[in-house]
Formats: structure tokens, sequence, C-alpha cells
């Protein structure tokens, strides 16, 4: 069984205009309206798609089995296709930074539907202009169907720091999370997407059970918790363009596979060329 991870950010309230950023750290490119994004969601419970929690993905075995998390727990009451032929990847939503978007606009639309969620945020923004403040990320928290994580302290590329710190940033991030949702454990997705082997290894070491990148792709059973895949969704995405990113046969994914394995390709020769110099 597959799995495709979502990865959201700041969810423009109606009547926005069309540039409107929350917060210093916001994209206006990465910025779904309201009302797409409640449509979005709207069409994942019309078809009946499988929505798991991010924990569901690092828990043998339940990727593979043919309820989903919220259905287990008995949040979820709506209709759903026949879920045990359903041979469509599984969906997960997450959303990065920390915008008070997460709450005033997203929470709504996901709480009526029963879709959980993964809130990934930068700690070190908690409480500036339009990020959540503290107050906010634990009220999302302490509902069952979602979950907050990491998303570095400061928001800074933690491929480019040196060891000592983004072992710091690590450690912070994660003792603030604990800290403000009373979780037992944590995810985390890299701020800019930019992780290497030594990020994920760190991650780690800090203590988060995952780490979430922005290489796009499916993420398929057992695979390493610490490089799971997601694909982000843009503002300039129609609903169109969103069915399409769902089906792992579209073009979209089909262009995504070719880049990564004509960048892997270099990436091997490169190494090959260097291994044989020794370092
Ligand atoms: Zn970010």
């Amino acid at each position: 069984m597959e799995a495709l991870v979502l990865m959201y950010h700041q969810i423009v309230p109606d009547g926005a205009h069309e540039n409107w950023v929350p917060a210093p750290l916001a994209d206006p490119r990465y910025g779904v309206t309201r009302l797409e994004f409640a449509r979005q969601m709207a069409h994942l419970r019309q078809e009946g798609y499988r929505i798991l929690a991010l924990d569901d993905l690092l828990a043998p075995g339940r990727l593979s089995s043919d309820s989903s998390s919220a259905a287990s727990s008995g949040v979820y009451s709506g209709d759903t296709s026949d879920a045990t032929l359903d041979e469509r990847p599984a969906l997960v939503v997450t959303f990065d930074d920390g915008y008070e978007t997460d709450l005033t606009q997203a929470l709504p639309i996901l709480s009526h539907l029963g879709i959980p969620a993964t809130f990934f945020v930068a700690t070190g923004h908690i409480g500036s202009p339009g990020m959540l403040t503290e107050t906010m990320a634990a009220e999302l928290a302490a509902r069952p169907l979602f979950r907050i994580g990491g998303h570095g302290e400061s928001h800074r590329f933690l491929s480019d720091m040196p060891e000592a710190e983004c072992r710091r940033e690590l450690a912070r991030s994660f003792s603030r999370v604990r800290e403000i949702s009373g979780q037992k454990s944590a995810a985390m997705s890299a701020p800019g997407g930019r992780t290497s082997h030594r990020v994920a290894d760190l991650a780690r070491q800090a203590g988060f059970s995952a780490l979430a990148t922005s290489r796009p792709g499916l993420y398929r059973e057992r695979a390493d918790p610490f490089s799971i895949p997601r694909l982000p969704v843009l503002r300039s995405h129609s609903l169109r363009d969103f069915v399409a990113l769902l089906d792992p046969r579209s073009l979209v994914h089909r262009k995504e596979r070719w880049m990564r394995q004509a960048k892997q390709a270099a990436r091997s020769v490169l190494s090959t060329l260097s291994s044989a110099k020794g370092g």
C-alpha cells in the first residue's frame, strides 16, 4: 500500500487580496484559498479516499489495513467507497510553518469532514504576527484529529548549517513542540524542504519520529520514515490539477519521477567520481 502526503502552507481567508500573505515567512504561491481548500477536502471525502494521520504511516501494518485512523478513532462517520478494493494511494494532510490560518481557516473544514492533519510549526516564529500563538498551537494539538510537529526553530535551512547549530535547532524545536502539545512523540518537516542524510540522522537523534521532505513522490509501506516525500498544493492549482496530483499515473507524477531519476543518476555519477578520489 502506498500513500501520498500533501503539503499545504497558509490558507487564504475569504475576501483577502490576491497576494495576501499572513506573515513575513509566507510565500503567496503557497497560499491556497479557503474556498479551494474546502473544495479539495470535500473532493477527498466524496471520492472516498482513505485519509490517514501521519503517525499511521509509521505504524507497521497500519498503511495496509483497510480502515482509516479517523474511522478507527470513531471520529469519521461519512460514507466511503469500498476501501478494501481501493488501489489508490492513501492520503495524508500536512501543513508547514505554523500560520494562524491553520487554526482559523483549516481547522473548521478539517474538523467538519473528520480529516486528520499534522501541522509543522517553526517554533521560533510562534507568536509572531500571522503565526500561531502558543495557545493556538496547543489548541490544535488538543484535538484528537490533529498533531503538531517541528519545522526547525528559526526556519533556516538545516542542510546549510554547521552540525552543532543544526543539533541546537532540532533539540529546541523538539522540546518546544513537546512542551506545547503534550505529545509523547513528534514528527518534523524540513524548512524549505532542504534535507540530507545528516539532517535525517540529527533529527532522529533529537527525538523526532519522522522527517517529511518536499521531495515529490509516493511513500511506500515500511520505507524510510526520515525521508517521507510530499506533494505541495499551490495556489495556482485548479481542482483538476489537484485531482491529477492525487493520481500517481498522471503526467505530474511522470514528469517528477523522470526529473528525480535524472537527478539520482547525476548524483550517483558524482558519488562514484568522489569515492574514486577517496572522499
Ligand atoms: Zn516552511
